[in-house]
């Protein structure tokens, strides 16, 4: 590929994806949801296989998307994109609703939320997609939606003045300090690999 910086400018939304499992809630975040037909209407969702929620959607073929506003915080993104529910009980301390399908989801930093039934997934490798029928849903707010862009321009921290030379993760702002940055470094905030800093401007 002659500059993987292309796959930056495809447009994406932000989600908070959710899940049930018997008594355990689980969710994390998502930028790859998008309704993809209408007769009927189904979406599409894309889940990393890491995540637990992906294993409790495979599990029971339910869940919601709560979509993220541009009020959504960086703790929003921290609490549930960069902590997993294999290690925490993301649930602890957080106000949610419950919708008529039992799974939870989210009316703060939201705009909307959608109830999906999986009617088909696809090994991606990496991912599950999960192609999914819309059961029920709401708007609550009328915020403009976050969008991916949106969270590297406002959401995401800027870094302070680097005093050294160094890496920072695009995705969540993590500093690798030190170069040059190992090939299979591994974000230990976010998760994501290597191919996903750029070097510190100094
Ligand atoms: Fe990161």
């Amino acid at each position: 590929m002659k500059n993987k910086q292309a796959l930056f400018k495809l447009s994406y939304g932000l989600f908070i994806l959710t899940a049930r499992d018997g008594d355990r809630d689980n969710g994390c975040i998502t930028n790859t949801c998008m309704q993809v037909a209408e007769g009927p209407v189904r979406i599409a969702c894309a889940i990393n296989k890491n995540n637990l929620t992906h294993d409790m959607v495979l599990e029971t073929g339910v869940f919601n998307v709560s979509i993220l506003s541009e009020e959504a915080q960086f703790d929003t993104f921290k609490h549930w994109g960069f902590q997993t529910g294999h290690e925490v009980d993301k649930m602890v301390e957080v106000e949610y609703s419950r919708a008529d399908n039992g799974v939870v989801y989210f009316t703060d930093q939201v705009d909307a939320y959608l109830c999906a039934k999986v009617v088909q997934s696809i090994d991606l490798g990496s991912h599950t997609l999960f192609i999914a029928e819309v059961t029920d849903g709401d708007v609550v707010s009328d915020v403009a939606p976050a969008t991916y862009a949106y969270y590297f321009a406002h959401i995401k921290p800027k870094p302070a003045k680097p005093k050294v030379k160094g890496w920072i993760c695009k995705i969540c702002g993590y500093i690798y300090e030190g170069d040059p940055l190992p090939e299979d470094f591994i974000c230990p905030l976010c998760k994501h690999p290597a191919s996903d800093f750029e070097p510190l401007e100094g």
